[in-house]
């Protein structure tokens, strides 16, 4: 039986025609699933009774199960284990912020990308999420919490541009205003680099946030980080963005894990500048989230400060990140990994 949950209103209209129906039912349903969130196709009570039971002979409603959720009571940041229709398990992230929720959502079952800071990709991936299992990742929640979130980052486990068609229908259909209608400025897609998917995503002209896992000012560093920058060197991955932000005029963010000895001095904040002098950008400086099979440390906090402090005396602005959820292992994939590791906990 396919699942109602992920389909676009498209593809909902083509199934009502097939169905004998009048494509405006397949809106009504739409709306059902996307914006009244219901649990059964026979609370769709609008629609006929008829048409219910066709539908219910070759289409399914099902949502993924929450597990587990564990939550900081320090500043509200909820994790989010959920169970799939295939038992496997993946796990999303919701932070407070003042100007609304943020959901952090996976768009894989674990991650081949084998960023050495990463905990979501030690046992490589089992597979891609579905755009159905992406957005339910959101009714879930919202469902579970009572809320609605503000913004979408994918930045969960999985390398979304690792997904591309998948992650693109789930964006079309968040946006869709009949049904969770968020806005394209409020999704961000986060990517280690695989520079050809970031020159296609451009040219969709979504006019979505690209937020890029820089980390390093160089080749050398970062190939000992992420292998990805072997494929796809620094230089390239920067002129790949300096593309996204010409063709979209959105800023692009860039994500930098702040390591203690790695990648943190002020040599390493310089050769930064040069690279990202012309580009328009934000640079988001993150205390890195140790995770145990890793030796990488989290940098001083004077450190961090230092370092963000030249860059926006020379005009590239940073941010550093708030350290959210920390005594929840929020970090990408080390909730997930602890479950599998010792499923009595
Ligand atoms: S940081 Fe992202 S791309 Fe890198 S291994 Fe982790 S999930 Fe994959």
């Amino acid at each position: 039986m396919t699942n109602l949950i992920g389909l676009s209103q498209e593809e909902l209209q083509k199934i009502a025609e097939d169905l004998g129906e009048p494509k405006f039912r397949a809106d009504q349903i739409y709306k059902w699933i996307y914006g009244h969130r219901v649990d059964e196709i026979d609370e769709m009570n609008n629609v006929s009774k008829k048409f219910r039971q066709k539908l219910k002979l070759e289409y399914k409603l099902d949502h993924i199960k929450v597990l587990k959720v564990l939550k900081d009571n320090n500043d509200d940041t909820h994790k989010f284990l959920l169970s799939l229709d295939d038992d496997n398990i993946i796990e999303c992230v919701l932070m407070k912020y003042t100007y609304g929720f943020t959901l952090c959502i996976s768009t894989q079952i674990g991650c081949k990308m084998g960023c050495k800071f990463c905990a979501s990709t030690i046992d490589g991936i089992v597979r891609n999420l579905s755009s159905g299992e992406m957005i339910d990742q959101i009714l879930v929640i919202e469902n579970y919490l009572n809320i609605r979130v503000s913004n979408i980052v994918l930045m969960g486990s999985g390398e979304p541009l690792d997904n591309y068609d998948e992650v693109l229908k789930f964006v079309y259909n968040v946006n869709n205003p009949n049904g969770v209608g968020l806005g394209k400025r409020h999704i961000t897609l986060s990517t280690c680099g695989i520079v050809p998917k970031i020159y296609e995503l451009a040219d969709e002209n979504l006019q979505i946030n690209l937020s890029c896992s820089l980390h390093a000012p160089n080749n050398s560093i970062r190939n000992k980080m992420m292998p990805i920058n072997k494929k796809y060197p620094i230089e390239e991955l920067i002129e790949a963005c300096k593309y996204y932000v010409n063709k979209t005029g959105r800023r692009v963010t860039f994500e930098y894990a702040m390591i203690s000895g790695t990648n943190d001095s002020l040599d390493c904040a310089k050769e930064l500048e040069f690279k990202l002098r012309d580009i328009i950008c934000l640079i988001n400086l993150i205390p890195i989230n140790e995770i145990k099979e890793s030796s990488f440390i989290k940098s001083e906090k004077d450190n961090i400060i230092k370092f963000s402090k030249y860059l926006n005396t020379v005009g590239i602005q940073t941010t550093i990140r708030r350290e959210l959820g920390s005594s929840i292992n929020a970090a990408c994939g080390q909730l997930r990994r602890d479950i599998l590791n010792n499923p009595e906990r």
